[in-house]
């Protein structure tokens, strides 16, 4: 795979020429990243659309703009029951074993389990990383409960995705980020291992790592420890490809949930430092700058966003709960539907803008915002002709918002 890429989310597949004017734009400043439509099962069932969809989209862009370099169709987070459906049209799979964490090896698998990597119990060494690692058995009966199952998994579904493709290439992705506890750079090294030993090619693998990934708002942690896990995790790559046999392109994959900008300039740093590849995966801020572009596009604009605001109010409950795990909303601080009556535009954009500097900015309605974009899908019809009366304020915050807030600060 090429060193660099980004993924990009569309709920609602209106913008992929935007998004890709932005990776043309950094092209142009001299830096190359490819771009890859993601989009999972579960966006899909809660915007009604099917996985040929993000095909249909990407390859569109591609022609508008006569993109001449690599793009791929990411199925993102899929399991061995929705797998089937991204078959044909993605090219990226992005696997996701974060329910086998934690499933414990029967007694037989644990005897044969230990007899296999009982090996690792012995000092070991990782290339750039000071000090020798040692792990004691309880420790490495524990990595085989977490992982071992898990990479199983992804080899039953890479299985699957082999069986279907035959000699088209396609990527794989692991993922690992959805799950409660952060993964050590050390465990990293076992998972990596592990997946070696199930012959999976991995090109990317998506750990996750300390701090909260937010949907849609900053990276809350520490970034000193964020800092030093990137970094060791670089380590422990360069040391599977060159002693696990894994792809020589194998590169780390952050889930960000978007927006995590104080961590860019650690990543931006670290990937120079090492001459690493990296891929970055967004998914909301794209439909975020939908909801700025039309109430900066006009009064019929600006009402339909207020009126998502307040179902969004009315179904908090509905909306948020899946999404419990990704989101910190203080609803006190929330706008009351008459405080917003009497915003202006400007001031509800610059309230939802993820510009921290502006004394406006609130994450709390810029995360409940991300939620809504159920209700969105409910009023297809007028968000549609919306989107399309207003196609060019849209896609230039679209584009923008790619450009200067993520791809430059990453990659430049
Ligand atoms: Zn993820």
């Amino acid at each position: 795979m090429e060193k660099f890429s980004f993924g990009i989310g569309d709920r609602f597949a209106h913008q992929g020429h935007y998004q890709l004017q932005a990776f043309c734009d950094l092209e142009d400043l001299g830096v190359k990243v490819t771009p890859v439509w993601n989009k999972s099962h579960r966006e899909h069932i809660t915007v009604g659309s099917e996985p040929k969809s993000v095909r249909t989209e990407a390859d569109n862009s591609i022609s508008t703009l006569a993109f001449k370099e690599a793009y791929y169709v990411d199925a993102d987070h899929i399991n061995s029951e929705n797998v089937d459906g991204f078959l044909e049209s993605s090219d990226f799979f992005t696997i996701d074993v974060a329910n086998k964490i934690g499933e414990s090896l029967s007694a037989k698998d644990r005897e044969s389990f230990l007899k296999a990597y009982g090996h690792l119990l012995e000092p070991f060494k990782i290339e750039g990383i000071s000090g020798i690692q040692r792990i004691v058995e309880e420790k490495l009966v524990v990595l085989g409960d977490n992982f071992f199952a898990a990479a199983k998994e992804a080899s039953r579904i890479y299985d699957i995705i082999k069986a279907y493709k035959k000699d088209s290439p396609f990527l794989v992705e692991i993922s690992m980020d959805e799950v409660e506890l952060p993964q050590s750079p050390i465990e990293l090294f076992f998972i990596l291992n592990f997946l070696a030993d199930h012959n999976i090619p991995v090109n990317n693998v998506a750990p996750k790592f300390i701090g909260r990934f937010n949907k849609g708002i900053d990276y809350e942690g520490d970034l000193e420890r964020f800092e030093e896990d990137f970094e060791k995790s670089l380590l422990v790559i360069n040391h599977a490809i060159v002693n696990f046999g894994l792809p020589s392109d194998l590169k780390l994959s952050v889930h960000t949930g978007s927006d995590k900008f104080s961590i860019y300039p650690v990543i931006n740093r670290l990937i120079k430092k090492y001459n690493a590849g990296l891929h970055l995966k967004t998914a909301v801020t794209t439909w975020l700058e939908e909801l700025i572009g039309l109430a900066e596009g006009g009064v019929d604009g600006f009402t339909f966003v207020k009126k998502i605001y307040k179902e969004a109010m009315g179904r908090y409950d509905e909306l948020t709960e899946p999404y419990s795990t990704v989101l910190n909303i203080d609803i006190s601080a929330l706008p009351t539907m008459g405080n917003l009556q009497l915003w202006s535009s400007e001031e509800f954009v610059d309230a939802l803008r993820h510009n921290p500097m502006n004394f406006r900015y609130n994450k709390h309605l810029r995360q409940l915002l991300h939620t809504a974009y159920k209700i969105a899908a409910e009023h297809n019809d007028e968000f549609y002709s919306l989107l399309n009366k207003h196609e060019a304020v849209v896609g230039k915050n679209v584009k923008d918002n790619i450009l200067n807030r993520h791809l430059k600060p990453l990659f430049l």
